[in-house]
């Protein structure tokens, strides 16, 4: 019988369950998305849109599990899409709702097609907007211009930053000038700006003073204003009455409808990892236990952010016991983090990483020939349905004729 490292745990399931009543026949690694989470999250995004009457869309890139979007489509208004393919699932699988799509640049050659699937098209530059923009209108699309107000609320983080200095990521004041022609402006329904990751209302505060002072004057003469996303709306110490505020202050002041298309608040917090402990090894004073899970193939972010995700049973401060987690695979820094345990670990133990559900199954890749997860999906009566059955063949139809 495997043993759940119990302690004070870093996170808990909703309905105070203990993770091993629920995960013990799962085969590991697996990936579960919590619906009792999700409809948390709903709750609190149904609520700033019945305080503004704002419309809050998915960004499916962090989260397209659609198994689960009815669950969803019963709070928010609708789904953003990176592209062709994420717009056609929204369309799919949210279907009664809105479709937004925003890419750094269409293709001619799958345009028509992005037409059937969405309802607003946001592009980058005026110079896709002048290629596309009349075809889309004509198509009866309500159009958009991503915006760069130029205003960086994020430290460290360039990679996640379309601020940060050179960004090819929205049209700059000087480029609006020099490029924007009346009728291309003429073509607009909306502007949308997205420049903030994980942070609070305060960020976006300081991101619409910038927006106001460099684009002012044109949001005005717009229907809408798209916030983007990067909003931890359902983080606990997420200041919900000053995003109310804001928004309101934007409707006021132009008299615009307001989105804002957050993905990680859709699902924070609602998807969990589960791996069991292979092997545990020694090399000097570092004590290292190997996962069934990868950090490099199962969880990107860790790697690529990086971050170190809560561990359900993790204590916090220096405990007696020091792992480092690890993955199976041949790359060196494919380690999750060190953790710190009252009781050692042992091979077969049951290891419940949270924060999965975001970035992650969405991401995830078979590098080594490591195996997908399967995703599970948890009712809301604690039911246990899985909803993929991924095997050799998803590794190999990558490669090449199957
Ligand atoms: C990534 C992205 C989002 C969602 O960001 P989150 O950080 O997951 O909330 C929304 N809109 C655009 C244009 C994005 O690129």
């Amino acid at each position: 019988m495997e043993r759940i490292i119990d302690s004070r745990p870093a996170f808990r399931m909703l309905d105070g369950k203990r993770p091993e009543e629920i995960f013990n026949t799962l085969p590991t690694p697996c990936y579960v998305i919590d619906e009792k989470q999700l409809h948390r999250n709903g709750e609190i995004l149904a609520s700033v849109i019945k305080n503004t009457g704002c419309k809050i869309l998915l960004a499916q890139k962090a989260f397209s599990n659609y198994d689960l979007y009815p669950v969803l489509a019963q709070y928010i208004s609708g789904t953003e899409a990176s592209g062709l393919f994420e717009a056609r699932l929204g369309a799919e699988e949210m279907s009664e709702k809105e479709v937004h799509v925003f890419c750094g640049a269409y293709r001619d050659d799958e345009f028509e097609e992005l037409l059937k699937y969405v309802d607003h098209i946001v592009f980058n530059s005026p110079y896709q907007l002048k290629r596309f923009g009349s075809r889309a209108k004509q198509a009866g699309k309500s159009l958009g211009l991503r915006i760069n107000p130029e205003c960086s609320t994020q430290d460290g983080h360039e990679i996640y930053d379309p601020c940060a200095a050179g960004s090819r990521l929205g049209t700059t004041r000087q480029i609006w000038d020099e490029q924007m022609t009346e009728e291309l402006v003429s073509l607009l329904d909306g502007l949308h700006f997205h420049t903030l990751c994980e942070q609070n209302a305060d960020a976006l505060e300081i991101t619409l003073k910038s927006v106001e002072e460099k684009f002012g004057d044109v949001i005005s003469k717009m229907k809408w204003l798209n916030m983007g996303g990067g909003h931890h709306i359902t983080r606990e110490d997420y200041d919900i009455s000053r995003l109310e505020e804001i928004i309101l202050y934007a409707q006021n002041k132009w008299r615009v409808e307001v989105y804002l298309e957050p993905g990680e608040a859709v699902a924070l917090n609602a998807g969990y990892l589960a791996s069991r402990v292979l092997d545990i090894i020694q090399n000097g004073e570092v004590k290292i236990a190997i996962l069934d899970a990868s950090a490099a193939c199962h969880m990107p972010d860790v790697i690529e952010m990086p971050y170190t995700p809560p561990l359900y049973g993790e204590k916090e401060g220096k405990q007696k016991y020091i792992f480092r987690l690890a993955g199976p695979t041949c790359l060196a820094g494919d380690v999750i983090g060190d953790y710190s345990f009252e009781e050692e670990l042992r091979v077969g133990d049951i290891l419940l990483f949270g924060d999965m559900a975001i970035y992650s199954t969405c991401k995830n890749n078979t590098f080594n020939g490591m195996p997908l997860p399967n995703i599970w999906r948890r009712t809301d009566n604690g039911e246990l349905e899985r909803l993929t059955d991924f095997g050799y063949k998803d590794f190999k139809m990558r490669l090449g004729k199957i």
